[in-house]
């Protein structure tokens, strides 16, 4: 608001200066051309004094008949319009007057008085400026003397100053008039100006303010974009975040994150967003020149038109592939796809830099989160699931199973005399022989069925959604395709293995996890002891009456003696 004021002040101070040196210029004009004004027409008068003589002398008018004279000067003489003249004898007596008559002239009183007589008397010329009494008005007096028959007289001319202020007057008003016009043209011009400039600067100030909107917008959708990936647990939630915030930062254009595999001889397309992709979804690393030249690549635009052969099915369109780092490794691609559209703009392209370096770290914190969870529930020996996933996943199992009203039973197994097997052939054998049993569990088993490394050579099984009868029929064919295996090592032939199966099911041998691997146990060592190599189902150790009373799942609610079945 003050701002305003001040630049209203400042507009106004350039007119009022204008406005008061005019006026002082109009006054010094004024002054000036009415003195210039003033000796202009004193020239004129002096000569139209010398013409009147110059008449006279030429008419040879006797000026001893001064009624014959009376009348010549107010007839014959041609005068200019509103002046006068009287003709005075050397000794001051008026003669004759071209505007008074003959008998007040001759009463009017001696003119050697008057400043012009007296001086055309004494230097034959004089000019005076006067207020007339006889006429009431400012008048300008031009006197000459000349020699005219022998005697010397004098002839003034008179003629009112009202002439000139008139001329004066006249020349102001034309000339007020233009200032009047220059200035209201010059204040005019000067608001309009003022406001052109005002409605740029609002512009500008629009402009400004719309842009620093937009890069607040950019900031926090990264941010947020950052934050959101920094929270991921799998890649398919990055997959989520990504579809919802990068097409509000990087606008309508196609997009997908590609990973390096750990062989590091193949790229698979793993996020995407925006519409179909048109590019391939695996390649090799040499087909992408971003990833042979360590930096970005924009392709179709001014400089090149050459795309990268993975992209090759985008024609002209304008492809950008940007290499996603962290911790100094190229970890995968971000690709850009823009469609019909002309060219990427360079904020967009500058904003795209930056999502590759947040998208850089986020997935390869994923992977690393990945790993480390692989690790956390894997064993390494076999690729199996270790004892900790295996109490997760059964206490989840038995809540499904529960939810479902389904059974759900485990398989407890015991490799035979596993311990000859170290014995006879060494550690390494043994070692072989227990990923050769993963291997065998992973290829036969079913894909919804858990397959554990409880510790040792003991692995535990849990069958969703399966009796008794199918988990005895399952554990039977364990058992025969475990003899079945030829296990050799370099051509050495290690001999025959088998393998006891103990089997507990819910809900009716037990309903919470640790009975029903108590119970699996005791089914284990039935089979063992009845001669190994064999499955033994905990429902052939007890009678059916026996059965536990159905209670309510309640998950560490219960200690396991509650539910624990006497054998
Ligand atoms: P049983 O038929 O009664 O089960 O006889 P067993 O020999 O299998 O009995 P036991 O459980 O006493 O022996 C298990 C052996 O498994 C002991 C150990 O030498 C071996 N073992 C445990 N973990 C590993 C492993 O990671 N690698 C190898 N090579 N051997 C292991
Ligand atoms: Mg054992
Ligand atoms: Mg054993």
């Amino acid at each position: 608001m003050s701002k305003n004021t001040i630049s209203k002040k400042w507009l106004y101070l350039p007119i009022i200066s204008m406005v008061f040196t005019i006026s002082i210029g109009l006054f010094v004009f004024n002054s000036t051309l009415s003195n210039w004004l003033e000796h202009k027409v004193e020239g004129s008068l002096s000569e139209e004094t010398s013409r009147i003589i110059k008449d006279i002398n030429d008419d040879q008018v006797s000026f001893s008949d001064l009624k014959a004279l009376d009348v010549y000067i107010k007839t014959k003489l041609v005068i200019a319009k509103e002046d006068h003249i009287t003709l005075i004898k050397s000794d001051g007596t008026p003669i004759a007057d071209s505007d008074i008559s003959l008998n007040a002239v001759l009463q009017l009183e001696n003119h050697l008085n008057r400043e012009e007589v007296n001086n055309a008397k004494d230097i034959g010329y004089g000019t005076a400026t006067r207020f007339s009494t006889s006429r009431f008005k400012n008048l300008l007096y031009s006197a000459q003397s000349f020699e005219y028959q022998g005697q010397t007289y004098i002839l003034r001319t008179a003629t009112p100053l009202t002439r000139i202020d008139a001329m004066v007057e006249e020349l102001m008003n034309i000339l007020i008039i233009l200032m009047g016009i220059n200035i209201v043209l010059v204040i005019g011009s000067s608001l309009l100006s003022n406001k052109l400039i005002q409605q740029q600067v609002k512009n500008e100030q629009d402009l400004q303010e719309e842009r620093i909107e937009q890069r607040t917008q950019e900031i926090e959708l990264l941010h947020r974009l950052a934050n959101m990936l920094a929270a991921c647990n799998s890649i398919n939630e990055a997959q989520m975040v990504v579809e919802d915030i990068l097409p509000r930062i990087l606008g309508d254009v196609n997009g997908v994150v590609s990973l390096m595999r750990s062989s590091r001889n193949q790229l698979l397309v793993k996020l995407d967003w925006g519409g179909a992709w048109p590019g391939n979804k695996t390649y090799a690393p040499e087909e992408c020149w971003a990833l042979r030249k360590g930096k970005f690549h924009l392709a179709n635009d001014k400089y090149t038109t050459l795309p990268c052969s993975h992209m090759s099915a985008t024609g002209t369109d304008q492809t950008l592939c940007i290499p996603l780092t962290a911790h100094g490794n190229t970890i995968g691609m971000m690709h850009i796809y823009l469609g019909d559209k002309e060219h990427l703009d360079k904020s967009v392209q500058k904003l795209a830099f930056t999502v590759a370096e947040h998208l850089g770290l986020a997935l390869a914190n994923l992977n690393l989160q990945e790993k480390l969870r692989e690790q956390a529930i894997s064993d390494p020996l076999t690729g199996l699931y270790n004892r900790r996933y295996y109490e997760e996943t059964i206490n989840q199992e038995i809540m499904r199973a529960h939810r479902h009203k389904q059974e759900m039973s485990i398989l407890m197994l015991d490799l035979d005399h596993f311990k000859r097997f170290n014995d006879n052939y060494g550690h390494d054998a043994g070692d072989y022989v227990l990923k050769t049993i993963g291997s065998l569990l992973l290829n036969t088993m079913r894909g919804e069925d858990t397959i554990c490394r409880l510790g040792g050579e003991e692995l535990a099984i849990i069958l969703p959604n399966t009796g008794a009868e199918g988990a005895l029929h399952a554990a039977k064919s364990l058992c025969e395709a475990v003899s079945d295996l030829h296990l050799a090592i370099k051509e050495l032939s290690l001999g025959k293995l088998s393998v006891s199966i103990g089997i507990a099911t819910y809900p009716k041998n037990g309903l919470q996890s640790d009975d029903l691997t108590k119970l699996a146990d005791i089914a284990l060592y039935e089979a063992k002891g009845r001669g190994r190599d064999q499955a033994c189902h905990y429902d052939e150790l007890i009678q059916p009456s026996e059965y536990p009373e159905p209670i309510e799942v309640k998950e560490k609610a219960k200690t396991s003696d509650e539910n624990t079945i006497n054998s």
